[in-house]
């Protein structure tokens, strides 16, 4: 059902997974299969009639823990492999119309620390070599199911996305001795014009070079690699970064803004990735409160993004409905 067909011109591997095809779409909310199961009810994804935050194996998984042999055979010129991984799903909340933005920042520390938990356990699984966490949120990136949640990802490979990055980061420090992120938050910094927030740990910012408008990246402050890496305060200090910047989004067009976030971290097989550094990008799709930027013919057909605002403009503007977080109670924390 699943398996990894080689690109040789671009030398990468694409998932075929066809019957992702009878996914549920859009269902009304009464049927949500992410909602807790109510008593007499329909059974849902989640049987227990409580849950606060929730994973369990995605239904219609790109990648499976035991795949079957590929249906086609391998030629020479096409490689085939089995679709191998992991595919789950996390609940952010119990709240079918809620949203990540909306959820207290002491809900949004526990996603931290799920997604945590999870890049550890994953990570260690013998045939996954990079653990990805993600939300796609709003229709306009396809989502399926309006229900706060996320995904993750674990790839028998090092997706070419990442790998880039990590080649990039490693170019940057055989040149210079430093790390290529660190680079950039003190470029950032030493600017300012482009920053949205900072706290003691992290600093969110629209790169000089973001390829949307509203890209924000959030990276922490001190050189580490990945979110098990993070010690309590930082895991606090991520919450709120979150928060706020989730919260500034919504208030931008007096919507619940649309985007892409994907946790970078670094592989999970068994190399040494020092010169990586942790961060989290936003791709929103949203140009303005009505028009969408679509990947049209430069992008995806040549890879040449075409932003037609800039970086220090939109982070103005986002940095403008940025507000304090409150916490209700900071436990033992900072
Ligand atoms: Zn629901
Ligand atoms: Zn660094
Ligand atoms: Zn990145």
């Amino acid at each position: 059902m699943s398996e990894l067909r080689w690109h040789p011109l671009l030398g990468e591997w694409v998932a075929t997974a066809t019957h992702r095809q009878g996914r549920t779409f859009l269902p009304p909310a009464d049927f949500c299969p992410l909602c807790p199961t109510r008593p007499g009810g329909f059974p849902t994804e989640v049987p227990e009639a409580e849950y606060d935050i929730a994973v369990f194996e995605n239904r219609f998984p790109s990648l499976e823990s035991d795949p079957p042999e590929p249906a086609i055979e391998a030629t020479e010129l096409y490689p085939v492999r089995p679709g191998q991984g992991v595919c789950e799903v996390i609940l952010f909340s119990p709240r079918h119309n809620s949203t990540l933005a909306q959820e207290p920042v002491e809900q949004i520390h526990k996603l931290v620390l799920v997604w945590t938990d999870r890049f550890r356990e994953l990570g260690a699984l013998p045939f996954v070599d990079y653990v990805f966490e993600f939300e796609n949120k709003g229709e306009a990136n396809g989502v399926t199911l309006h229900h706060p949640h996320g995904q993750i990802y674990a790839y028998p490979f090092v997706p070419p996305r990442v790998a880039r990055e990590l080649e990039q980061s490693l170019a940057h420090h055989s040149k210079t001795g430093r790390c290529l992120v660190c680079d950039i938050v003190a470029e950032e910094r030493a600017d300012g014009r482009r920053i949205v927030a900072s706290n003691s740990s992290f600093v969110a910012y629209i790169p000089f070079f973001a390829r949307y408008p509203y890209e924000v990246h959030i990276s922490s402050a001190r050189h580490i690699q990945a979110l098990t890496d993070m010690d309590e305060r930082e895991g606090r200090d991520l919450a709120e970064i979150l928060k706020a910047v989730l919260a500034a989004f919504d208030k931008l067009f007096d919507l619940a803004f649309p985007y892409m976030m994907v946790l970078h971290q670094r592989p999970t097989d068994g190399g040494v990735y020092d010169h990586y550094h942790f961060h989290i990008e936003f791709y929103p799709p949203l140009r303005t409160a009505t028009k969408l930027k679509y990947l049209a013919g430069s992008e995806t057909g040549a890879g040449l993004f075409i932003n037609d605002t800039l970086a220090e403009e939109k982070a103005a503007e986002l940095r403008g409905h940025i507000i304090p977080v409150e916490w209700r109670e900071r436990g033992d924390g900072p």
